[in-house]
């Protein structure tokens, strides 16, 4: 009990410290907004996704377009690399090694079938994001992939899709590592 009051006391005295010099410096330092949480930074690789590179970039940057404490980045020498994504002749799915790392392979036999390419790139990017399938059939929610049929073109994550991202990149959830198989 006494090292915990001895901790707090230190701890009241550093804040007090920080205030005081916060006040030294000037006004700004201690008027400034609070920063923003940090936003997690994923560097994806689409370099060997053949056809598909650009509906990948479609499909990162719609993710980007609405989701905050997160954001997808092509990646480059010298940077962590989170996401590979593949072209291949299967069907499109995912392997999670832990929220925000893992493999997106863009399987083709959804393509051929018809099934929209940056719809798919956005699906997988979502696995990678943390979420589950949810087979729902609706084409607003990105999740529900290939059940929403062919005609859905729709790319972009809903506002629970959102919501749940954000909050698992808030607080470094743990999600189950493994495959998420999308073969319809
Ligand atoms: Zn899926």
């Amino acid at each position: 009990m006494r090292s915990h009051l001895a901790r707090i006391a230190a701890a009241t005295l550093a804040a007090l410290a920080i205030t005081v010099s916060s006040q030294l410096l000037g006004s700004g330092a201690a008027t400034a907004a609070p920063a923003p949480a940090a936003v997690r930074v994923l560097y994806y690789d689409a370099s060997q996704a053949a056809e598909f590179v650009n509906a990948v970039h479609q499909g990162a940057a719609n993710w980007n377009a609405r989701v905050t404490n997160v954001r997808l980045e092509r990646w480059t020498s010298g940077r962590p690399l989170n996401i590979r994504v593949y072209a291949d002749n299967n069907w499109p799915r995912a392997y999670v090694n832990s929220l925000g790392n893992g493999t997106i392979y863009m399987g083709r036999q959804a393509t051929a079938e018809g099934h929209n390419p940056t719809r798919i790139a956005a699906h997988e990017l979502g696995h990678i994001l943390g979420l589950p399938d949810r087979r729902t059939g609706v084409c607003s929610e990105l999740m529900s992939g290939s059940s929403a049929g062919t005609s859905c073109t729709s790319a972009f994550p809903n506002a629970q899709e959102i919501t749940k991202v954000n909050n698992l990149f808030a607080s470094g959830a743990l999600v189950t590592a493994g495959w998420r198989e999308d073969r319809a």
